[in-house]
């Protein structure tokens, strides 16, 4: 008998067939640990099927966990999407704000999953920022001694960074992320379309780690970068897709931060951290005193490492379009910012690996980096135009 109609089944499934492949997927390859990074638009709508069908052993209850900010924009579609995979959810919302990133706030959700009646057999599903990932990924790995979890990043930097490689944690009164584990998620959904609500300068943000990566790894993603002129999906999504891929790679060869590749993602952020302390978070957004730190870093690199100046001027040119400070707040004391990095205890044990690029995509550590070019180039940054 010839069938000259598709049944309903077969027409549903070339549908699912079409939409699942409307996106592009990353592997991160960690062995045993591998786990793909799913990237389009649409994602939040999908994602209880790109779940129930790509960790079929998941099991079916789990813990939404987000912030006061994207939960009222995406939890409910997220939770109906995986209801209608077959999942049984309980959403866990915490204060919007790095302030979450902290042992009250783990402590509080995993007593919130214990008392839903959540154990060892449930999972739990990161929605929004960073923070909402380096906590959720950090409860998963210590509930009932820990849980399969996935990412589904909302923000320019979780899609980027951290929602790839497995670093989770909180923050500690005494500093940040100093209380943590790896635990590598199974699976991350980014959606594009969740970018179009972010703030701004929460957006500009992000920027600072693309552009990292585009100094370290891939000279060629900073002309992507400047000829980026909106949030058009179509333009973001091969963006964040190169980018993913860096991290991927650079986390597949160095899970733990043990061989030096992955130390390689820190360009920037030694002057960068201190000055983020200094100026008291909150001043700063990260990405904007890593902004800074880029700045001084590259600074560094043009006087001793012989990057050229042009290479230097290209990624300056990049952090200001996304209105990045290269300028540093003259209420900020030099002697303030050196202090809070000879706290720093790699400096205190004279092991001071510092990044520098040679050339625009290359990128090494070395220990020939002192206190004293690192003064200079936090002065130049006072007088950087
Ligand atoms: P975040 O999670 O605080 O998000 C920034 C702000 O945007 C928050 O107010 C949030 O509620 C809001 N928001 C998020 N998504 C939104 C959306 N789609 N629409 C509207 N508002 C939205 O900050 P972040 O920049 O995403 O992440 C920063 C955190 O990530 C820091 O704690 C940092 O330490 C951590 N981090 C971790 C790694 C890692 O490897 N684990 C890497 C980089 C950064
Ligand atoms: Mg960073």
């Amino acid at each position: 008998m010839t069938q000259t109609q598709p049944s309903i089944e077969s027409s549903t499934r070339s549908q699912i067939y079409k939409q699942t492949m409307s996106h592009t997927t990353v592997p991160v390859d960690l062995g045993d640990r591998s786990y793909l990074v799913h990237i389009g638009q649409d994602l939040l709508t999908q994602a209880g099927q790109l779940i129930a069908t790509g960790l079929p052993a998941l099991g079916r209850r789990t813990t939404l966990l987000t912030d006061s900010n994207v939960g009222p924009l995406y939890a409910e579609t997220t939770a109906a999407s995986l209801r209608d995979a077959g999942f049984t959810v309980d959403t866990v919302t915490v204060p919007a704000g790095e302030a979450s990133k902290s042992m009250a706030c783990a402590e509080d959700a995993c007593r919130q999953m214990i008392r839903a009646g959540h154990d060892r057999g449930s999972s739990l599903i990161a929605l929004g920022g960073g923070v909402v990932g380096d906590l959720g990924g950090f409860v998963a790995s210590i509930f009932f001694r820990g849980i399969p979890y996935l990412q589904i990043p909302t923000t320019i930097v979780s899609q980027v960074d951290s929602s790839v490689g497995g670093k989770t944690g909180v923050n500690a009164p005494e500093g940040k992320n100093l209380i943590g584990a790896f635990h590598q998620p199974q699976m991350v959904i980014a959606d594009i379309g969740a970018l179009q609500t972010l703030p701004q300068r929460e957006y500009n943000e992000g920027f600072a780690e693309i552009i990292k990566h585009a100094a370290i790894r891939d000279a060629s993603l900073l002309d992507t970068v400047d000829a980026l002129d909106s949030r058009d999906p179509q333009k973001l999504t091969p963006l964040i897709q190169r980018n993913v891929e860096i991290k991927a790679r650079v986390v597949a060869e160095d899970e733990r931060e043990t061989a030096g590749v992955r130390a390689l993602l820190n360009f920037g952020h030694t002057i960068g951290h201190a000055i983020e302390s200094t100026a008291g978070y909150g001043k700063y957004l990260h990405g904007e005193a890593i902004s800074l730190g880029l700045a001084a870093a590259t600074d560094i690199s043009v006087r001793h490492f012989g990057l050229p100046q042009a290479d230097a001027a290209r990624i300056l040119a990049s952090l200001e379009k996304f209105d990045l400070p290269l300028q540093l707040d003259h209420q900020l004391a030099e002697s303030s910012i050196l202090e809070a990095l000879a706290h720093d205890k790699k400096f205190e044990a004279g092991d001071i690996r510092f990044v520098i690029v040679d050339r625009l995509g290359s990128a090494r550590v070395t220990s020939e980096v002192g206190l004293a070019e690192i003064r200079a180039a936090i002065g130049a940054l006072r007088t950087t135009a």
